[in-house]
């Protein structure tokens, strides 16, 4: 019999939930505050990789000698609010734990890879059904590195990636320019890897699906969740701002802000936001023809549909702390040394910033599988870095776990109760 479930959350994650569960053919509420795929979701302003490869967490093997120097920098790369330490510590020192040893970081590989492995394709099936798919992308993704030592200082990720199954190829300093003639010749060295894909509007890619879901007869709830009423084990409603919505299950989407919602089903996660920021330079002179990450300034360049987005950077703070426009000042000025073509006194009508907050738990691994009060909840939270290539394999697991079938792949690693 068709189910009543509630799909908390349209980013790129709750959208791609919605869908699957609609094939199924339950009955789907989608219940967002804001516009899906707004400013207010990550999955807006995100770097469009669909990188099928990115299954390397995000701490690595002596993080932890680092740990001063990023705190004493607070426009690194990677860098921690001094008022939000304290807060933050229990999920830093679980971070740094994550990525300390080889055997940790192939594990946290081995799990991300069975989640991501065909991804460009999921993506790109379920874009042409939603008639976007001329917004994603399989050309694969580039990393461009200033020298082959650079890279090879890389390599314990890089061998990791080879041993789950990933091939790349590598591109000399003449064959990378003749590919992309707009970067900067201190480049000197390139990986492509051919089996990734990139979108290249995410923002509209998510309206696109959540228009699909309407379409299909999924109800819209313009409101906020603020708990579950579960009881004798079973789920009765989401609670909202404006009252109840009965319901026989639902799926907690909500990205960064899913954290209270599991707690109401049961699950103490460790959940933080890592921000991060982006600049979209529109009419760019000069722009990556395959996306690109460099190494060295430690960013994502990807041409959109809209302009040239130079996105990156990694901030822990409060949740609602203000955004440190510094942040995307270093991105710009990134982009601009990237790509000489671009002129230095870019006009400010071009310049578009932006901030936004990635889900993110400390192992670089997602949420996704019953709560523990009641298996009419579902998690679909906590992609960090790989929520948009990821959520496409997410929404199938997630219609899965409402239909009560076995899920296709092992979802283990992804269990929420790994933080109690
Ligand atoms: C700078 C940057 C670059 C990135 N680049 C990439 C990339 O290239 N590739 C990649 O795969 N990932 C990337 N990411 C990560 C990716 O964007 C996120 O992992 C992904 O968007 C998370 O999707 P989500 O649906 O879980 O959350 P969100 O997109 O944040 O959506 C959550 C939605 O839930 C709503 N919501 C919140 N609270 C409630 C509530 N109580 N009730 C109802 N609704 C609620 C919000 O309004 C929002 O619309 C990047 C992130 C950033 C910041």
């Amino acid at each position: 019999m068709a189910r009543d479930v509630v799909v908390i959350g349209a980013g790129i994650v709750g959208a791609m939930s919605a869908i699957h569960i609609l094939h199924g053919g339950d009955r789907v509420t989608i219940l967002e505050p804001e516009e899906p795929g707004g400013e207010q979701s990550a999955s807006y302003g995100n770097s469009g990789w669909l990188s099928s490869h990115s299954v390397i967490p995000p701490s690595e093997p002596g993080l932890w000698r680092k740990v001063p120097g990023l705190l004493l920098d607070p426009l690194g790369p990677l860098a921690v609010r001094p008022a939000y330490l304290a807060q933050a510590l229990p999920w830093l020192l679980r971070y740094i734990a994550s990525g300390a040893t080889r055997e940790r970081i192939e594990a946290t590989a081995r799990a991300l890879r069975t989640l991501l492995i065909d991804a460009p394709a999921l993506h790109h099936d379920v874009a042409a059904e939603a008639s976007c798919g001329h917004l994603i992308k399989t050309t694969g993704l580039l990393h461009v590195f200033p020298t082959r030592n650079a890279f090879v200082a890389t390599s314990l990720g890089w061998d990791v990636r080879r041993d789950v199954g990933i091939a790349w190829q590598e591109l000399s300093a003449d064959e990378l320019h003749a590919r992309e003639p707009s970067l900067d010749r201190r480049y000197q060295f390139g990986v492509l890897v051919e089996e990734a894909g990139h979108c290249q509007n995410p923002g509209a890619y998510v309206a696109a699906l959540i228009a699909q879901a309407y379409s299909r007869g999924a109800v819209k709830n313009v409101g906020r969740a603020t708990g579950l009423r579960i009881e004798s084990g079973r789920l009765r409603a989401v609670r909202t701002q404006a009252g109840e919505i009965e319901c026989d299950a639902a799926v907690i989407a909500a990205g960064a802000r899913s954290k209270k919602l599991a707690a109401s089903a049961g699950d103490h996660v460790s959940l933080e936001t890592e921000r991060g920021y982006h600049v979209m330079i529109s009419r760019p002179e000069g722009a990556p023809v395959t996306p690109m990450m460099a190494s060295d300034c430690k960013l994502v360049a990807t041409r959109m549909q809209d302009g040239l987005r130079v996105g990156g950077q990694v901030e822990i703070a409060a949740i609602d702390a203000a955004p440190n426009w510094k942040r995307a000042d270093i991105l710009r000025a990134h982009a601009l040394s990237m790509f000489p073509e671009l002129p230095r006194d870019l006009d400010a009508s071009r310049i578009r910033y932006w901030m936004g907050r990635r889900p993110s738990t400390p192992d670089g691994l997602p949420c996704i599988g019953y709560a523990s009060a009641t298996r009419d909840v579902v998690y679909a939270f906590g992609h960090g870095h790989v929520g948009l290539v990821g959520s496409a394999r997410t929404g199938r697991l997630v219609a899965q776990l409402v239909a009560g079938k076995a899920p296709e792949i092992a979802l283990e690693p992804f269990d929420a109760r790994r933080f109690h």
